[in-house]
């Protein structure tokens, strides 16, 4: 059976990695027999620019009846002035609920070659390879009630902001799920972060995580509160293979993560749904300041498409030659301008895909 794609290039250096990526497609198409084929569609300020809405009827349609999305990135200070619900960023949020994505993996990974660009010491990051599986659609970002509100205070009426940290079993449940799967195609670790000291939702999160723990017997499973995993992730981060946690805590630790192995533009992450279908992207933004100049670095979307292969396509052989290729292009010396080291020779986004591809 062909596997469908849909392609969303959207802003700035989007469409000029998201060629790259459809390179590669070729290849694993016609040299290495991948049953694939795609359309492209519009989302973000290109959807704006075209249409009027940052995510057209036509995408979200698009998107359900695909097998798999493949997003660039979108974004740029031309839209910045729009109300809130024409901003490119609504069209992210928005695709992510339209097909219910409520599982967000991370990895990082420290290639060997690129350690010099980690904020921390060599020694500490060296063969860092972990996946953070963030909860997506749920917890503060979404809970109700929220608003501003005037109350009584010590001084007389004053006003309240509040969210309200909401998760419920099932979401907790095939998100655990998710992650002890990921962590059973790994090293079998799974920490599960909370704040369980503190917060109600986090004692059921962690109740519950342990409850779907049992019928993963093969993997071990352990809990550290948020403010200490923040800590040893900076201190400490070879210690971890999979991470489980909330939207809020995701959010952040994911950045941290991405952070200790020094480039943006390296990184990928999907967004998957209960059907198996995915959203892969890589995890930077659409870097306006280098847009159209043919400068980016398209390692995060084509890794972006390892990830699709081996999670939505069940195809991790090719998932392995993709990100081997990028690790030999690295070992060769290839470095776009945000990799490389003071004074070295760098080389543009398209003689980089052309590298990944040529040594698939
Ligand atoms: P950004 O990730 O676009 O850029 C941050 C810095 O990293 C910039 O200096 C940029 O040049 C560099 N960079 C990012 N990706 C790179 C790559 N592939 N190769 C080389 N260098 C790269 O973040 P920002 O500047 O905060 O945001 C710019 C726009 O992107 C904003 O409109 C923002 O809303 C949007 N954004 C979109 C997404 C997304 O589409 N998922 C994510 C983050 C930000």
């Amino acid at each position: 059976m062909t596997t469908r794609l849909l392609i969303l290039p959207g802003d700035g250096i989007g469409p000029e990695v998201a060629a790259e990526a459809e390179k590669l497609l070729v290849a694993l198409r016609d040299r290495h027999g991948l049953a694939v084929e795609w359309t492209r569609g519009l989302i973000g300020g290109a959807a704006v620019d075209a249409t009027g809405s940052p995510l057209p009827p036509a995408t979200v349609s698009a998107a359900a009846s695909a097998d798999a999305v493949l997003l660039a990135a979108v974004g740029g200070p031309k839209y910045d002035g729009l109300p809130r619900e024409l901003r490119p960023e609504r069209g992210l949020l928005g695709i992510r609920a339209a097909l219910g994505l409520y599982a967000n993996l991370r990895p990082a990974v420290l290639f060997p070659e690129l350690a010099a660009a980690s904020s921390l010491k060599p020694e500490l990051v060296a063969g860092l390879d972990l996946l953070i599986v963030r909860e997506l659609t749920g917890g503060i970002y979404f809970g109700l009630p929220r608003g501003v509100e005037t109350r009584s205070g010590p001084h007389g009426p004053e006003r309240v902001g509040f969210n309200t940290e909401v998760y419920a079993e099932h979401e907790i449940e095939r998100i655990a799920r998710s992650a002890f799967q990921a962590a059973q195609q790994r090293s079998r670790r799974l920490c599960s972060v909370d704040k369980e000291n503190v917060l109600e939702s986090s004692v059921l999160w962690r109740e519950v995580v342990i409850r779907v723990g049992r019928e993963f017997p093969d993997v071990a499973l352990s809990h550290l509160y948020v403010d200490n995993a923040a800590m040893q992730l900076v201190r400490a981060p070879q210690q971890f293979d999979v991470i489980v946690t909330g939207n809020l805590f995701g959010d952040i630790l994911s950045d941290v993560a991405a952070q200790l192995t020094g480039s943006i533009g390296m990184l990928p992450s999907a967004s998957l749904n209960a059907h198996g279908q995915g959203l892969y992207e890589p995890i930077h933004g659409s870097a306006p300041d280098i847009a159209g100049t043919g400068v980016a670095n398209p390692l995060a979307m084509m890794l972006s498409v390892a990830m699709m292969l081996r999670y939505s396509l069940n195809r991790g052989e090719l998932a392995g030659r993709v990100e081997h290729a990028v690790q030999a292009s690295l070992a060769a010396g290839l470095r776009t301008g945000d990799i490389a080291a003071r004074g070295e020779k760098t080389v543009g986004t398209a003689e980089m895909g052309d590298a990944v591809v040529s040594r698939l």
